[in-house]
């Protein structure tokens, strides 16, 4: 069966859940996964999947943050984007040219995925608005270009991805920008750190995505009609646009990205493909959520967790944040070392079990050849624990000392 029929049957009838920067940025901040990777290749419904299996976790956008979201976007682009190409010019240093002057060319590509919450609309022609993006590529000599929702394509384990950007834009040079636009406030200059950090992250997915389309299509040196076309390159400066303080103007900040291209570069290389992977797996394997006339889906839990029990996966506690079955392998990795973290496995190297561990810091437990470096740093930490301990309960000069 060929891979895409295989991972149709994975997902049974249900909509077809779509790669985002999101995604495919939670993906490689865990890339030794391969129940995350099966399953977002073949866009499973997570969500559903672990509420129905008694794992649901809070998790994603709320609605909240959604149309609140949407609100800004809508404020932003208001009057066809003029404030909005005012806040780039002074943010990324370019001339808009005199008043009224034809300096700027808006191209707007199609509407949002996030509008249908993820779902690929059936009528979409993926094909045709890849076309039309990648016709859209390329500098104006003569001034400045706007690309709202363009597609990109990106392959990440063997498949290619499809991916929207809110902005990018070309300036007469020939440099791309990537432009994002965020719903998080920016309170006297300072954002969450951690929402800044995963924007950072979507937004070096864009420009790999961009940097790989046009090198691989050499969008620009090909384009007829435009004898003198500076070459192409994709900034490793993005633009993030966000609320400023507590009112809805927007603030347009610019970040480098370049330790996030390295770090996507790394683990995009390290993901299994897909393929392989499916080769493992039984061919009937399928996690179809098929609903009833309650709207609940019909399978059995315990057919689809038997199905999950099929693919290896590798809870760290950054699932909690990044992927919508954290509880699930979080009870599924009790008791193991692996499961509280990279810094842990690395350190217990050899040691499985937490409770080996336990009696391996308290000498209950003989040490295998291999874990006597690990046994011994044991020692020593539950040594020192005990006297810290035994310090704080009897303190010098105390009631009782
Ligand atoms: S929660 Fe589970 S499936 Fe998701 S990334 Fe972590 S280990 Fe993989």
């Amino acid at each position: 069966m060929r891979t895409e029929a295989r991972l149709d049957l994975i997902r049974g009838s249900a909509a077809r859940r779509r790669h985002d920067a999101r995604t495919i940025a939670a993906l490689t901040r865990n890339p030794g996964c391969n129940r995350r990777a099966v399953l977002d290749a073949a866009g499973v419904d997570k969500d559903g999947l672990s509420r129905h299996i008694g794992f649901a976790a809070p998790f994603g956008q709320s609605q909240f943050a959604i149309i609140r979201g949407n609100a800004f976007e809508a404020r932003v682009r208001n009057d066809g984007g003029t404030d909005l190409l005012r806040l780039l010019a002074d943010c990324l240093g370019f001339d808009l040219g005199p008043a009224g002057s034809p300096g700027v060319t808006v191209l707007d590509l199609g509407a949002s995925a996030e509008q249908d919450g993820g779902v690929r609309p059936a009528a979409e022609n993926l094909a045709d608005r890849l076309d039309r993006t990648v016709t859209a590529l390329r500098p104006d000599p003569h001034g400045i270009v706007l690309v709202a929702h363009p597609l990109l394509a990106l392959p990440v384990g063997g498949q290619d991805v499809h991916l929207e950007p809110d902005l990018l834009v070309i300036r007469p040079d020939g440099q791309f920008h990537v432009v994002e636009i965020k719903s998080f406030p920016v309170v006297d200059g300072q954002a969450d750190g951690e929402k800044v950090a995963a924007a950072a992250v979507q937004a070096a997915v864009y420009v790999l995505a961009l940097r790989r389309m046009l090198r691989a299509r050499e969008v620009v040196p090909t384009v007829p009609m435009m004898p003198v076309v500076p070459p192409a390159t994709v900034s490793h400066d993005v633009v993030l646009v966000c609320p400023r303080d507590f009112s809805n103007a927007p603030l347009a900040t610019r970040v480098d990205v370049r330790r996030q291209l390295l770090g996507l570069e790394h683990q995009l290389t390290r993901l299994a493909t897909i393929e392989a992977l499916l080769d493992d797996l039984p061919a009937d394997l399928t996690f179809d959520l098929a609903a009833g006339p309650d709207g609940a889906p019909t399978r059995p839990a315990t057919e689809l967790t038997t199905g999950l029990d099929l693919l290896d996966a590798r809870y760290t506690p950054d699932c909690l944040s990044t992927c919508e079955l954290a509880f699930r392998c979080r009870h599924e990795a009790a008791g193991r070392t692996a499961a509280l973290g990279a810094s842990v496995r690395e350190d217990l190297g050899g040691i499985d079990t937490v409770t080996e561990a336990l009696d391996l810091a308290h000498g209950t437990r003989a040490p295998a050849e291999d874990q006597a470096e690990a046994a011994e740093r044991l020692r020593i930490t539950a040594r020192m624990y005990a006297e810290a301990l035994a310090g704080a309960s009897h303190p010098p000069g105390g009631a009782d000392g």
